[in-house]
Formats: C-alpha cells, sequence, structure tokens
C-alpha cells in the first residue's frame, strides 16, 4: 500500500513536471532553513506588507513557521527557470502556474496524502486585487502562503540541493523561482 502510494506520488510529480516545465527534488523537511532575516524583510521594505491577505502580518509568527515545517518528513521543491518580456509578465505566469500547482496538491491529497500543503511561486496573486485579510480573502480554499511569508531562507535551502538562485540585478535576467509542496 505504500509503496503504491509512493509510485502513485512520483508518477503525479513527473506528470506535472513536465506539463509545468519545472525540474523537482524531494527533501527533507527540517532542512528547510527558516530565519528571522527573511520576516524583518517581508515587514520592512516589502510593498505586499499588510496588502496581501496571505503575507505576513497574515502569516503565522515565525517559531510557528519552523515548527509547521519540521511536522513533515518530505515534501518536493520545484525548480522553474523563466524568461519575461516585460516585468509585469511575471505576475500572470506565476498566477497560472500556482492555480496548476494547486491541482497537483489536491491529487497528492486525494492519493492519500492528507497533510499535502502547497508553498506558492511567491506571493498569492490569485485576484487582481487582494483583499488584503484573511477574513475577507475572495478565494480561502485556494489561497496559499509563498515560502517566504513562512519565513523561509530560500536562497539557503535550494543551495543544499544544488539549485540555482542569485540576486537578479535586472528584469531582463533569467528567474529562478522556487515552489514547495509538503507532502507527508
Ligand atoms: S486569493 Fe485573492 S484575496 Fe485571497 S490572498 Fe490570494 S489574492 Fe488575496
Amino acid at each position: 500500500m505504500v509503496e503504491n502510494m509512493q509510485e502513485k506520488l512520483e508518477t503525479l510529480l513527473k506528470a506535472y513536471e513536465s506539463e509545468l516545465n519545472f525540474n523537482f527534488k524531494l527533501i527533507d523537511p527540517k532542512k528547510i532553513v527558516v530565519s528571522q532575516w527573511v520576516r524583518m524583510k517581508c515587514t520592512f521594505g516589502c510593498s505586499e506588507f499588510g496588502k496581501n491577505a496571505c503575507c505576513p502580518p497574515n502569516a503565522p509568527p515565525v517559531p510557528e513557521c519552523e515548527r509547521f515545517f519540521h511536522e513533515y518528513g518530505t515534501a518536493a521543491i520545484f525548480h522553474f527557470a523563466k524568461r519575461v518580456e516585460k516585468p509585469e509578465d511575471r505576475h500572470d505566469w506565476s498566477r497560472k502556474v500556482n492555480e496548476k500547482l494547486l491541482e497537483l496538491e489536491r491529487e497528492v491529497f486525494l492519493s492519500g496524502y492528507e497533510r499535502a500543503f502547497l508553498l506558492f511561486m511567491d506571493s498569492c496573486s490569485l485576484c487582481g486585487d487582494c483583499a488584503g485579510t484573511r477574513d475577507k480573502c475572495k478565494k480561502p480554499q485556494m489561497a496559499r502562503p509563498g515560502p517566504e511569508s513562512m519565513a523561509m531562507d530560500v536562497y539557503s535551502t535550494v543551495r543544499q540541493y544544488g539549485f540555482p538562485i542569485e540576486v537578479r540585478t535586472d528584469y531582463a535576467q533569467e528567474m529562478n523561482r522556487y515552489a514547495f509542496l509538503m507532502i507527508e
């Protein structure tokens, strides 16, 4: 039974890998790096603070984020490499990717992984105009936080697995974006 679940999981991930054009790795979530500096950057310097219903202060405190990751034994990192013509094009692209990843989250859940929980590739942008608070969220069943909202140091986390990530200095450069699926 467990073997069947594992095979089904891998088949699902591979099917989405070719459809969404990402590459992925299964990881031990205890190696996810959670840092206070990430929360500081969300709180000071990010225009979405207080305006996005999935971003701080609408996200758990940092120690709870860490506890959440430590409750899992397996997670998937999804790596997307993308170059866009205009900076604003990235929003439409990431919304489409996140919607599709929600379908994957559901399929993983239905295949027996009751804890399945997605962290979007970036802040939730399913609606053009975010409601700003959890209680007013327009799509509460679909909304998910991004890894940074959960205080994840994405740079340090993905580098442990050999994925590329650097600070970009110009929008014309290729983006390396990451989403995470917490599995079991
Ligand atoms: S679903 Fe819409 S309202 Fe809810 S967090 Fe996402 S963008 Fe905001």
